[in-house]
């Protein structure tokens, strides 16, 4: 059951609610290089990123705001630390929501009303994010460290379990960013402005986790979920995927971005795949392949990549199957709308569960977008399968000319 959260707007995009839970991405451009911050989201919207969001740590890039908006297509967030005047001009430039933690603003409070005035006016809202490592529990724990010490050496505290030691810091530090945000929200909500989403990122995946499952208990704002500084394309997918995980099954989320260090538009099909597996969005490609093994009769690893990486613009939900031999080939493609299945010097090419035709391996790329293609509308089959067709090979040398054989060629 999804957590029922009220619903905001970012500028046309609505999160929370009923809404479907939306996907985010932010640029790694210097903001105010207009020319390359448009040409990153604009191809950030082309894999399918709904809102993105850039830094704007001086008056430049505040001021370069108004030129990215004319030039893209989806919500844009302002992330804004310290100065609230950065917020005030980004607001001016027509931002679509601000993201600040209210707890780094100059002059804090003042600052923030300073914010929701101009939020009010232009009808934008508001991020309020409470990261862990902003968070003076930290300097608190050493303390609280240091005292455990010197009672330890002096015999009136017991050593405790590391484990149980670690799970206490964690709900305390989760426990201090929820008060935090709930106090930020109050704040807001003295100057009756509700449009906010709210995130509690952490860069370890269980204090975030216990952070927003903790909030969700206690507030129905959006929640907008991160598992901060996650790490390179395979930790952060990995941790991302294990924290986001976690709270999507619980029904917490409204908004989801994958942070990586990689290349933004590579945190796209990341945050897809997550929603996929949890069934609670089918945009894209649903993409079956095998690992391959000893029996493997194609150079499956390599076609898969490659068929993978031509269907990344594909937003029509389909579901494509690559695998490399007869044991589980067959099964997995028939229930694919399109699949190849390899055998003995060549693949079995399957649309919707029939056997379409056989093709030697030089052309199994191009038999596998075709048939894809086919499947699509015309703007997407186009970018998925050129008219022509496709000339080049994927997978070279791993084909058997004797293989297992390929029974189901008989039926
Ligand atoms: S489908 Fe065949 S090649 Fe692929 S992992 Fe299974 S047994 Fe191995």
């Amino acid at each position: 059951m999804r957590r029922k959260s009220r619903q905001i707007h970012v500028g046309n995009v609505a999160i929370g609610g009923e809404a479907p839970i939306v996907v985010q991405s932010m640029t790694t451009t210097y903001t105010r290089d207009v020319e390359s911050t448009v040409a990153q989201i604009q191809r950030l919207e082309d894999v399918g990123c709904e809102i993105v969001r850039v830094a704007v740590p001086e008056e430049e890039d505040a001021l370069a705001i108004g030129e990215i908006k004319k030039r893209i297509h989806i919500p844009l967030v302002a992330d804004i630390h310290y100065k609230h005047s950065l917020a005030l001009e980004a607001i001016r430039q027509g931002i679509d929501c601000v993201r600040i933690n209210p707890g780094n603003l100059i002059n804090g409070r003042k600052s923030l009303e300073q914010i929701v005035a101009a939020c009010k006016e232009r009808g934008v809202a508001m991020r309020i994010g409470v990261n862990s490592g902003s968070i003076d529990a930290l300097d608190q724990r050493g303390q609280m460290q240091r005292i455990q010490v010197r009672l330890r050496d002096d015999g009136v505290l017991e050593r405790t379990d590391p484990a149980e030691a670690r799970r206490k810091e964690r709900e305390h530090l989760a426990e201090r960013m929820v008060t935090k945000a709930l106090e930020y929200i109050s704040w807001c909500e003295e100057l009756d402005f509700h449009e906010i989403k709210v995130s509690l990122k952490s860069s370890t995946v269980l204090t975030a986790v216990e952070a927003y499952r903790r909030f969700a208990q206690r507030s129905d704002y959006p929640l907008h979920l991160g598992i901060t500084e996650a790490g390179t394309l395979v930790t952060g997918s990995v941790k991302s995927s294990v924290g986001l995980g976690l709270l999507l099954a619980d029904g917490i989320g409204d908004t989801i971005r994958v942070s990586l260090s990689a290349e933004p538009e590579e945190e796209i099909p990341v945050a897809y795949e997550i929603l996929r597996s949890l069934e609670l969005r089918n945009r894209g490609v649903t993409f079956v392949s095998c690992p391959s093994c000893g029996r493997v009769e194609i150079d499956v690893i390599q076609v898969a990549n490659e068929v993978e990486k031509r269907l990344s613009k594909v937003q029509t939900p389909i579901h494509v199957a690559v695998m490399g031999c007869v044991v589980n080939g067959p099964g997995e493609s028939r229930d694919a709308d399109v699949g190849l299945a390899g055998g003995k010097g060549r693949g079995v090419i399957f649309r919707k569960g029939e056997v379409i035709k056989t093709v030697p391996e030089d052309q199994f790329l191009d038999a596998v977008l075709k048939e894809v293609a086919s499947l699509l509308p015309e703007r997407e089959a186009k970018l998925v399968y050129p008219e022509g067709g496709i000339h080049e090979t994927a997978g070279h040398h791993r084909t058997r000319t004797e293989g297992m054989g390929l029974p189901i060629l008989k039926s």
